[in-house]
This record gives C-alpha cells, sequence and structure tokens, in this order.
C-alpha cells in the first residue's frame, strides 16, 4: 500500500529543493550566455577549423539550453501543482504517485503503472 502524502508534507519535502534546481538552471543559463551568441564569421583570427569548432560549440550550447529549458518547465509545472494541490498525483489514473518516486524525480506526472 502506497503512503499518501498530504499537501504541507508534499510542499515540506519539495518545494525548496524544486527551487533550488530552478534557481541553479537558471544561473547556469546566465553563465554560458556567451557560449551560445552566434559565430561571427572572422577570416583573420578564425580559421576555417577553429570556425567549425566554434559552431560545433555554439550548437552544443544551444542543445544544453534546450534541455536546461525542458527541465525548466517540467519544474515549473510541478511548483504549479504543489500549489495546486495536484502534486503528488498521477494525472492518468488519479493515484498518489508514491514518496520513493517523488524523491528520485518530483517533477513527474505519473505513477510508475501508468509510465509504463
Ligand atoms: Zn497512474
Amino acid at each position: 500500500m502506497t503512503t499518501e502524502l498530504s499537501e504541507q508534507q508534499c510542499r515540506t519535502r519539495y518545494e525548496a529543493r524544486l527551487h533550488d534546481e530552478l534557481r541553479a538552471i537558471s544561473q547556469a543559463g546566465d553563465q554560458t550566455g556567451a557560449d551560445r551568441r552566434p559565430v561571427m564569421l572572422d577570416q583573420q583570427s578564425v580559421g576555417r577549423l577553429s570556425r567549425m569548432d566554434a559552431l560545433q560549440g555554439q550548437a552544443m550550447a544551444l542543445a544544453m539550453q534546450g534541455r536546461r529549458d525542458n527541465r525548466a518547465r517540467a519544474i515549473t509545472t510541478a511548483l504549479e501543482r504543489l500549489a495546486s494541490g495536484a502534486f503528488g498525483w498521477c494525472d492518468e489514473c488519479g493515484e498518489f504517485i508514491g514518496v520513493k518516486r517523488l524523491d528520485l524525480a518530483p517533477t513527474v506526472l505519473c505513477c510508475v503503472g501508468c509510465a509504463r
């Protein structure tokens, strides 16, 4: 049998952690902004190979930011669910998701049975 957490218990257990992660993601985005800037075409200082390196580095930086954006959206959704009282309840079947699963991944929206 799954132990259910009350709304207050969910907030106590997950809210600070979610806010911390959101803050860290936002900081990482700020700190790496320069890596995502367009690569300038400067034939004098940048040779063909290093320009390709720069483009590749920029593409990787953009992909990483895309992952951060997705994660930030998931965390924002979890925080909204905490505020509304929906947090911890499966979107599919309405059962409580379970503390173990939420501890591992507080942004999940459904229980392990529905996730399969
Ligand atoms: Zn479910």
